[in-house]
């Protein structure tokens, strides 16, 4: 059986800009070909066991060619696979939808076109501009700027486009913006013209510069506007200013680089994009769950967990001799502590109220909370490396104590690309002293980080470890964790803008 192809537009980058089809089929698709410019959330729906390959271009470099393209979505369909190609914006507004479905037709496969919200109308809404408004433009053209300047432009009726009564669109183009407004005087249009170039529109680090056809080229070159952008032509550019409603967010602007693993950095890099923040993902270690036998904790009176790994792992272990694996009451015997409010809540999705919860969440505020807790026998459920403090402190009030090792962090390569936009982020982030020595072990050394980067340290022992490696943390979080990092990180902006 051939399988069905869906050429789905993912809209120009707010996630909620996805349509409920989008998210279903992504949601289904044995495969998905994607570009780059598709909403950074929109694959995290994807089945774990999807293939997901990025055909896009990337910038001005690398590109995935359009045929390859065609031949892979053709041969995975032919393999009976469910595929879908997913494209920013809507995938037939110069997203090359049209010579896929050609090819798929040619090919004899059954597709499906789901629309989407396209980048020239999204991103003006998000700016404050209708494209249409009574009595300023009844109608609207979308155009390509072609963002490739060796590239005859041909394809362009400059002079039909100055004459056209109504908005102008542009895609592409920004670096091209010089040409198209001189093409556009020259061919007759006004040069007291407004303009408004919006970059990353509905991301929430969007940003609208204005002008007229006359001053619109040198604004945007002395602003750094960037690609992606649209360029809007015509009088309702000028409503920008008036209509502009999207609430500046505090981090607007900023870019953060998340250090965690992978499966921990999506919660903080999902809650400092919310803010605004561009983040820079750079997940220097990743969790490998170490392997053991089946763990019965009934001869335990007390069980310390200090940190959510630890909590996952110990719950793929867990078996009790009158429970199945991973069943919560065979933790019924005995006290749980865990050492901060992340573990308690990775405890909670496991319907285990932690008994005991240090103030603080470091080891020593642990072993204060334990003062009182009698103990016999205890396990400390952990990570491979970690410190020995409430080990040493219960075997010294006579408790007898097993350390399981559950997970260990190892080293994750970093894309040399990415490693660098890290060191060259407003504010590094570092959730652990383990993130630390990986991330200064993969940049060689302190000295490669920015003298402008703010270092954000999530307590005192990462603090310590940063430390001793030449960097002294300019922020260093009051409650150790997620919600004390993005604190202390809001703090910090608005006193260094104070
Ligand atoms: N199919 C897409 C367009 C692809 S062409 C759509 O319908 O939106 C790529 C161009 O789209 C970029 O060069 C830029 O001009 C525009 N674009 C895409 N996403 C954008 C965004 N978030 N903000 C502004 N322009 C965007």
């Amino acid at each position: 059986m051939t399988g069905r192809v869906y050429l789905v537009g993912a809209g120009p980058g707010d996630p909620g800009l996805l349509t409920a089809r989008a998210l279903e089929l992504i949601a289904a698709a044995d495969v998905i070909l994607h570009d780059r410019l598709i909403p950074a959330a929109a694959l995290d729906g994807a089945r774990a066991d999807a293939e997901l390959v990025f055909v896009g271009k990337e910038g001005a470099g690398e590109s995935v060619a359009q045929e390859e393209t065609e031949v892979l979505m053709v041969a995975r369909a032919q393999a009976g696979r469910t595929v879908v190609r997913l494209k920013g914006g809507d995938p037939f507004v110069f997203g090359r939808g049209g010579e896929e479905a050609l090819a798929l037709r040619a090919a004899g496969i059954a597709f499906e076109v789901v629309p989407g919200v396209t980048a020239g109308v999204a991103a003006s809404a998000y700016a404050g501009i209708p494209v249409t408004h009574r009595g300023l433009s009844s109608a609207v053209a979308l155009v390509t700027g072609h963002e490739d300047p060796d590239k005859q432009d041909s394809a362009i009726d400059w002079p039909a486009l100055a004459a056209f009564p109504g908005t102008l669109v542009f895609y592409m183009g920004v670096r091209r913006l010089a040409q198209i407004a001189d093409s556009l005087i020259a061919a007759g249009r006004s040069d007291s013209e407004p303009v408004a170039v919006v970059q990353d529109g509905t991301l929430p680090w969007q940003r609208t510069v204005t002008g007229t056809l006359e001053t619109i080229a040198e604004t945007a070159v002395r602003e750094g506007v960037r690609a992606p952008a649209i360029t809007v032509v015509g009088p309702v550019a000028a409503l920008a200013p008036e209509l502009s409603w999207l609430r500046p967010l505090p981090l607007a602007g900023r870019t953060v680089a998340v250090t965690r693993a992978r499966a921990q950095a999506s919660g903080l890099a999902q809650r400092l994009q919310a803010l605004g923040a561009r983040v820079i993902e750079a997940p220097v270690i990743s969790i490998r769950a170490l392997p053991g036998p089946p763990l019965d904790p009934s001869p335990y009176d007390l069980i310390c967990l200090t940190s959510p790994n630890a909590v996952a792992a110990l719950f793929e272990r867990l078996a009790g001799p009158n429970h199945p694996p991973g069943d919560a009451r065979a933790l019924a015997g005995a006290r749980v502590a865990a050492i901060g409010p992340g573990t308690a809540r990775a405890l909670a999705e496991h319907g285990i109220l932690a008994d005991v919860l240090p103030e603080r969440s470091v080891a020593e505020a642990l072993v204060e909370a334990l003062a009182e807790v009698p103990v016999r026998r205890a396990l400390i459920a952990r990570a491979r490396e970690a410190r020995d403090v409430l080990v040493q402190a219960l075997s010294a009030r006579g408790a007898e104590v097993d350390v399981l090792a559950l997970y260990e962090t190892v080293a994750e390569p970093l894309p040399a690309r990415t490693l660098q936009a890290a060191l060259e982020a407003d504010y590094i982030t570092f959730a652990s002293s383990s993130s630390v020595r990986f991330f200064l072990a993969a940049a060689s050394a302190a000295s490669g980080l920015s003298p402008t980067t703010r270092i954000v340290s999530i307590g005192p022992i990462t603090s310590e470890t940063l430390r001793e490696h030449g960097l002294d943390p300019h922020v260093e979080a009051v409650r150790h964790d997620v919600e004390g990092i993005l604190e202390a990180l809001l703090a910090d902006v608005a006193s260094v803008r104070a």
